[in-house]
C-alpha cells in the first residue's frame, strides 16, 4: 500500500453534513453563515477527536465559497474551496497549533498577519488549536487583537480545556461545546468505512472499538485502522478483543451470574483465569462495573437507551438485568466502586480485588440475615444510653477531678471501656464516671461477627466508635453499635490468633470502610505494613512522623476495629516511623508525584503514552 492514508484523514468530513455526531451544532453553525450571522471569534471546544478542527475548517471554507448551495455548505468547486482543498490550503485560511507554537513571539507574527486584509475572498480565518496552550503573555498579546479585530478577520480557537482560557478571553467568544460522539453514530460511521474499504466486520467488534474510543471519532478511526492491519481485514470480535486487549464481555456475564449464585469460589477462580491471561486487575473492576451500570440501565425501558451496544448485546444483558435485583446491584456498584479508588494506593492489588469479589457475591443478602431484632433491642440500648448520659454530665460536675486528657480524641465511653480492658495502664481513660452504668465490662465490648467479615461496610455489623470521630461503616447510629454489643457477647467466642495475613485483611477493610472525611487516615493506612509482634501485639511501620500522629490520633478506632475483628481486647498497637527516610516535612504536590513514579514506574510510562502533566 503505497499511497496508504490512515482513514482519519482519508474519511475526515469535507461538508457540514458529513460531521458525524455534531448534527445541532453544525446546522447552527450553517446558519449563521446562511445568515451572515458571525461572530469575530469563536471558542470550540470538547474533548479530543470529536471534530473541532474538522468543523473549524469547514466553517472557514464555506464562509469563503462565492457558491454556496442551497442547503448551506460549500460548493467545493470554486476558486476559494479548490485552493483550500489543494494542499496548500487558501491564503485565507491559516492554522496555529498552539501546543507548539505558544510563544509571544509566534503570537506576535499571527497578529501582524492580521492586518493584511484577504487577497480574494471575503474573509481570513485563523484556526488556533489547542489554545489552552497559549503562555500567558502570548495570551495577553492575543487579547488586543481580539478586542479590535478588523472587520474580515475571524478567530477560530480549539481547546479541549475550556477552563483554562482566561474570562477576558471566553467573554469574547461564541462558545461551542462539541460532545462526545456516540457508540451509534461511531459504529455506524466505522461500518461505512469499512464498506467502502471492503473490510468485513462484525457488530461486536465495532462496538468495542466505539467503547474504547470514548466518543473520539479520530481515536475510533486510528483504532479500526490497527485492528483492520492486525487482523488483515477481518475484524471480528475474538480478534478485536485480542488486539486491544480488552476483556471479553463473556466474563462479565459469568461474573454476574456467580455474583447472583453467590459461587464465590468460581468467582475467584475465574478471576486468576483473567489476570493468567495478562488483565490487569484494574481492568477488570472497572470492566464489572461498566457491566453493572449497562445491566442497571437495562431494567428500565426509560433508561434502556443508555445502553450503546449491539442489538444482540442488548436483549443479553435485558436477560441478565432481569435476574438482578436493583438493591444487588447499587451495593455491588458500590462495592467495586471502592476498590477501584483504592486500587491505585492498595500494596495488595489482587487480595483488594478478590475482596470485592467476594462482597460482590453477598451484595443482595439481606442486612438483617443474622436475624437480630434491632427494634426490641433498641429501647433497652436507649435507657442505658440516657443513664450514660447523664453519669457523664454529673461526672463533669460533681467529681471535678482533673483528668489530663492525654489522648484528646478518646471521647467516647465505650472506647474508653475498650481501652481499660486492654489492661494496658497508660491508655486508661477517665471513664470512672460511666463504668458503673454496665457492669460486665465485657459485654460492652461491641464486636464485629467474623462470619460477616466481608459485609460489614453495609451495616451487618458496627464499629465502637462514637460519630465525633466517625465510625467505620454505614450504620452509624450508636444503638446499633449496642445491638451488636448485646446481641453478640465477645466473652461467647474464643479469640482468632493474631497473624500477619488475617491483620493485613483486618487493616485494609478498616481503612476501606472509612467515610469520606476520613480520606487522608484512608490512604494512609492503606499505605502501611504491619507486623505481627506477638500473639497480643502488632507494629505499624510508617514513612514518617506526620502519618505516626495521625495512626495515633486514630488509634481508638483502629484498635477497636482489629480487636473486634480477632475478638481479642488485649490486643495492642505500635506506630514505628521510618527513620532511613528524612520526610518529615510536608511533601508538595510535585514531590508526592515525584516519589508516586518513583515507586510505580508504570506511572511514568501513562505519563508518557498520554501526555499527562499534574495540575
Ligand atoms: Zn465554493
Amino acid at each position: 500500500m503505497p499511497d496508504y492514508i490512515v482513514s482519519a484523514r482519508k474519511y475526515r468530513p469535507a461538508t457540514f453534513s458529513s460531521v458525524v455526531g455534531q448534527t445541532a451544532l453544525t446546522a447552527t453553525l450553517k446558519n449563521a453563515i446562511n445568515t451572515g450571522k458571525l461572530a469575530n471569534t469563536y471558542l470550540f471546544c470538547g474533548p479530543r477527536g470529536v471534530g473541532k478542527t474538522t468543523c473549524a475548517r469547514i466553517f472557514a471554507k464555506t464562509i469563503n465559497c462565492t457558491n454556496r448551495t442551497p442547503d448551506g455548505e460549500a460548493c467545493g468547486e470554486c476558486e476559494s474551496c479548490r485552493s483550500f482543498n489543494s494542499e496548500l490550503r487558501s491564503y485565507n485560511v491559516f492554522e496555529l497549533d498552539a501546543a507548539s507554537n505558544n510563544s509571544v513571539d509566534d503570537i506576535r507574527t499571527l497578529t501582524e498577519q492580521v492586518r493584511i486584509p484577504p487577497m480574494n475572498g471575503k474573509y481570513k480565518v485563523y484556526i488556533i488549536d489547542e489554545v489552552h496552550m497559549l503562555s500567558t503573555s502570548a495570551f495577553n498579546a492575543f487579547l488586543k487583537t481580539l478586542e479590535e479585530p478588523p472587520k474580515y478577520a475571524i478567530f477560530i480557537l480549539a481547546t479541549t480545556e475550556k477552563h483554562k482560557i482566561i474570562p477576558t478571553i471566553l467573554s469574547r467568544c461564541q462558545i461551542y461545546d462539541f460532545g462526545r460522539i456516540s457508540n451509534a453514530d461511531i459504529t455506524a460511521h466505522l461500518k461505512a468505512v469499512a464498506e467502502k474499504e471492503g473490510i468485513t466486520t462484525e457488530p461486536e467488534a465495532l462496538a468495542i472499538i466505539a467503547e474504547k474510543s470514548d466518543g473520539g471519532m479520530r481515536d475510533a478511526l486510528s483504532i479500526f485502522d490497527q485492528v483492520t492491519s492486525f487482523t488483515n481485514g477481518q475484524v471480528t470480535y475474538a480478534k478485536t478483543i485480542e488486539n486491544l486487549n480488552v476483556i471479553d464481555y463473556d466474563y462479565y456475564f459469568r461474573l454476574t451470574d456467580m455474583f447472583l449464585e453467590k459461587r464465590i469460589s468460581d468467582s475467584l477462580l475465574l478471576l486468576n483465569d483473567i489476570l493468567g491471561k495478562g488483565f490487569d486487575g484494574s481492568h477488570l473492576i472497572s470492566g464489572l462495573m461498566l457491566h453493572l451500570r449497562n445491566l442497571l440501565v437495562s431494567r428500565d425501558p426509560v433508561t434502556l437507551p443508555l445502553l450503546e451496544v449491539s442489538d444482540e448485546m442488548r436483549e443479553r444483558y435485558k436477560a441478565q438485568a432481569a435476574k438482578c435485583q436493583p438493591k444487588f446491584l447499587y451495593r455491588a456498584l458500590k462495592i467495586l466502586n471502592d476498590c477501584d479508588l483504592n486500587y491505585r494506593v492498595s500494596k495488595n492489588k489482587r487480595l483488594l480485588v478478590e475482596l470485592a469479589l467476594i462482597q460482590a457475591a453477598q451484595a443482595d443478602e439481606d442486612d438483617d440475615s443474622s436475624g437480630r431484632k434491632p427494634a426490641r433491642l433498641r429501647p433497652v440500648f436507649n435507657k442505658t444510653a440516657a443513664r450514660l448520659q447523664s453519669s457523664r454530665s454529673a461526672g463533669n460536675q460533681v467529681q471535678a477531678t482533673p483528668t489530663p486528657q492525654t489522648q484528646p480524641r478518646s471521647q467516647s465511653g465505650l472506647n474508653a471501656r475498650n481501652d481499660a480492658l486492654s489492661g494496658n495502664p497508660s491508655q486508661v481513660q477517665p471513664a470512672s464516671g460511666m463504668s458503673p452504668v454496665i457492669p460486665d465490662r465485657k459485654q460492652a465490648v461491641p464486636t464485629v461477627k467474623s462470619d460477616k467479615l466481608f459485609t460489614s461496610i453495609y451495616g451487618n455489623s458496627v464499629s465502637p466508635i462514637n460519630k465525633k470521630t466517625g465510625i467505620p461503616g454505614k450504620d452509624h447510629t450508636p444503638a446499633a453499635a449496642s445491638d451488636a454489643a448485646l446481641n453478640d457477647p465477645a466473652s461467647a467466642r474464643p479469640a482468632k490468633p493474631l497473624t500477619d495475613d488475617l491483620l493485613t485483611i483486618h487493616w485494609q477493610e478498616f481503612a476501606a470502610s472509612l467515610p469520606r472525611q476520613d480520606t487522608p487516615l484512608k490512604n494512609r493506612m492503606i499505605n502501611c505494613k504491619t507486623t505481627v509482634l506477638s500473639p497480643d501485639k502488632f507494629d505499624v511501620f510508617v514513612g514518617n512522623h506526620m502519618v505516626a500522629d495521625e495512626i495515633n490520633a486514630s488509634r481508638e478506632r483502629i484498635l477497636a476495629h482489629i480487636r473486634e475483628s480477632f475478638n481479642n481486647p488485649a490486643i495492642e498497637m505500635t506506630v514505628s516511623v521510618d527513620e532511613s527516610r528524612n520526610m518529615d516535612h510536608i511533601l508538595t504536590r510535585d514531590e508526592q508525584y515525584a516519589r508516586m513514579k518513583e515507586a510505580n514506574p508504570s506511572i511514568k510510562e501513562l505519563e508518557k503514552v498520554f501526555s499527562l502533566e499534574l495540575h
